[in-house]
């Protein structure tokens, strides 16, 4: 079976736990303060922040940047539900903006006309590791008076105008699920130029403590252990080598898929680089196409089948939206196997079985 992902664990990440074990010290210690700085660097900002997933960085970056009851956060329909969750979790209304057709991200030209004198922030993602428009974004926001946070849970890695993502916005959160293009098993990050949001963040994630059982404010346990870190700082060193094979793997797909007139292989815009978390085709004989590569052991996806505006909680809760791109796209999206762990041979496969499916219709 090729699976759809698959983390690459090896021994280092297995000699990096077994040290941490030893060493008696496994909840929040110096593995995590590391991983902190690395990730820091390397995406060019002055704070990291680490949590116990990216759910809980998303609710620790919008509580720091001040999210309240009765706010509205703009943000995309398009994703998986935790960026619009954590916008309830602070008890704040997700405001949904529709995507662009061909990037799958939030598109800029219907923002203003969701704007309020409720708006607080714009939350987008950039999806499958393709940055959404930064620039746009960024305009917005200053003409607005708004805040911008951003989900770069799938795009660790990703640049826009040759900047990471995750150094434009107010602060940006990452996540490290298996799944993702560096995994610590759970994990998140927030990451900020704001020396004020981040103190805000390391209170937020350890109950309020501004210093040791000493508490000003609401907060949680939202702390990153020291062996999650540890997995982390190993598989950090491998990100640009694991990056660089997603990216050469989604080439070749690419190179062998855009003549079939029924796939519409992914875009990339001119000004970024794509690390492609996901490699997302649009067919509208996507559910044939799934079940036909299913009978061939290549599993795929479907991110994401229902948009969030059309989930029955957020019906309960009154959306009444409608997002036709979104919901259009939901219905043709099948994201193909492009994890670094895939060989030659598994590529062909996928290349040659998609084939077989539309000559032989
Ligand atoms: C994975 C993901 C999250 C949540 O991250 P977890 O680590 O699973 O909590 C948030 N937003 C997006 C876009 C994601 O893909």
């Amino acid at each position: 079976m090729i699976k759809i992902a698959s983390p690459i664990i090896s021994e280092e990440e297995i000699e990096a736990v077994k040290e941490v074990l030893k060493s008696g010290m496994l909840a929040q210690g110096p593995k995590v303060k590391e991983f902190e700085e690395k990730i820091a660097e390397y995406i060019g900002v002055k704070y990291a922040v680490a949590t116990s997933s990216g759910t809980t960085a998303l609710h620790t970056a919008l509580l720091a940047v001040g999210i309240k009851p009765g706010d509205e956060v703009i943000t995309t329909p398009f994703t998986f539900v935790a960026t619009a969750n954590s916008i309830l979790y602070c008890g704040a209304r997700p405001v949904f903006v529709d995507v662009d057709e061909k990037t799958f991200n939030i598109d800029p030209t219907k923002i203003e006309e969701k704007i309020t004198d409720k708006t607080k922030a714009i939350l987008p993602v950039h999806l499958y590791g393709h940055p959404a428009d930064v620039k746009s974004l960024t305009e917005i926001c200053e003409d607005n008076d708004l805040i911008l946070v951003e989900d770069a849970a799938q795009a660790l890695g990703a640049e826009f105008d040759g900047k990471k993502v995750g150094s434009f916005g107010d602060c940006a959160i990452f996540s490290f699920y298996p799944t993702k293009n560096i995994t610590t098993g759970e994990g998140g990050m927030v990451v900020t130029n704001d020396e004020k949001i981040a103190e805000k963040c390391r209170k937020i994630r350890s109950h309020g403590e501004y210093q040791r059982y000493f508490v000003d404010s609401l907060g949680y346990n939202y702390r990153m252990t020291d062996i999650a870190a540890a997995i982390g700082l190993a598989q950090f060193n491998k990100l640009e080598i694991l990056n660089a094979k997603r990216i050469e793997n989604a080439k070749f797909l690419i190179e062998q898929l855009k003549n079939i007139e029924e796939v519409e292989t992914p875009f990339i815009a001119e000004n970024v680089k794509h690390v492609f978390h996901q490699f997302t085709i649009k067919t509208k004989k996507r559910d044939e196409l799934k079940e036909f590569l299913e009978k061939r052991e290549i599993q795929t996806a479907v991110y994401y089948p229902l948009p969030i505006h059309k989930q029955k909680f957020y019906q309960q809760l009154g959306y009444k939206d409608s997002l036709p791109v979104a919901e259009k796209l939901s219905k043709e999206v099948l994201s193909l196997p492009v994890h670094p762990s895939l060989t030659k041979r598994d590529l062909d496969l996928i290349v040659n079985s998609i084939k077989e499916f539309f000559t032989q219709k």
